[in-house]
């Protein structure tokens, strides 16, 4: 049974748990999603106060309580001052840990959804275009949690027409003939272009983003389709959907 550890991680959120000290929420590599005290966070003359603010990426060193861990140090790695700079991207990146922290159980390691969240924020401190890097994170969110979209074929019964129509329930293109029993609101019409950029996204490397460029139907288009196959694989993912398409 270990006793401490040492890991990086990005603050999801935070509560208060008493005067002094808050319980923090992280996601990091080895540990997945997890809570732990941060002693003296709450104090408003701590140095250590600001520390950890949602979206900061640190390095801690934990020891393993019976009930919750504690953090024992933090190194502050960034704040990401470029994404905080703009409400736009503030509410981008807080869009892609609200996910992550609605879709992942506590404490299953996952370092692949880890390393998608970061190196979407560290793109996005870099000035990559938000909507398309926000789509390819979406498209990879759902790869990582085991719903790939199927795109080829007709994800019911295989037939592999060129299929304009997309199951959200069953996360793919759709016959004709199944899609007569999909369920109400279940599916939507896709455009060939709009299918094209999804197959593009599932396969691209996210850092060949920068000279990509969506045309505004087939971008509006992809974010429903995605936002849909989200929400119906995750149920509460999208709990704030609003939100997010008010800020977004
Ligand atoms: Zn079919």
């Amino acid at each position: 049974m270990r006793h401490s550890y040492k890991t990086e991680a990005i603050v999801i959120r935070g509560r208060d748990l008493s005067e002094r000290d808050r319980i923090v929420t992280f996601i990091s590599p080895s540990e997945g999603k997890f809570d732990a005290v941060c002693k003296g966070a709450k104090k408003v003359v701590a140095k250590t106060s600001a520390r950890y603010e949602p979206l900061n990426m640190l390095k801690l060193s934990v020891t393993v309580g019976r009930n919750l861990d504690t953090v024992e140090q933090s190194e502050l790695v960034t704040v990401f001052p470029e994404i905080r700079k703009t409400l736009e991207a503030t509410a981008q990146a807080l869009y892609y840990l609200d996910i992550i922290n609605r879709s992942l159980e506590k404490r299953e390691e996952n370092h692949r959804i880890y390393n998608l969240v970061k190196k979407s924020l560290l793109l996005m401190e870099g000035g990559q275009e938000m909507d398309i890097l926000t789509r390819a994170f979406e498209a990879k969110f759902l790869v990582l949690m085991g719903y790939k979209p199927v795109t080829d074929s007709c994800c019911v019964c295989g037939d592999p027409g060129g299929h304009l129509r997309v199951d959200f329930c069953r996360g793919g293109v759709i016959c004709p003939k199944c899609s007569d029993l999909s369920g109400e609101g279940e599916t939507s019409r896709i455009m060939p272009g709009t299918l094209q950029a999804l197959k593009f996204l599932l396969k691209c490397r996210l850092d060949s983003l920068s000279t990509v460029k969506f045309h505004d139907r087939i971008g509006n288009e992809l974010k429903e389709v995605l936002r849909n196959m989200i929400e119906f694989n995750n149920p509460g993912a999208m709990a704030n959907r609003r939100c997010y398409d008010t800020l977004g």
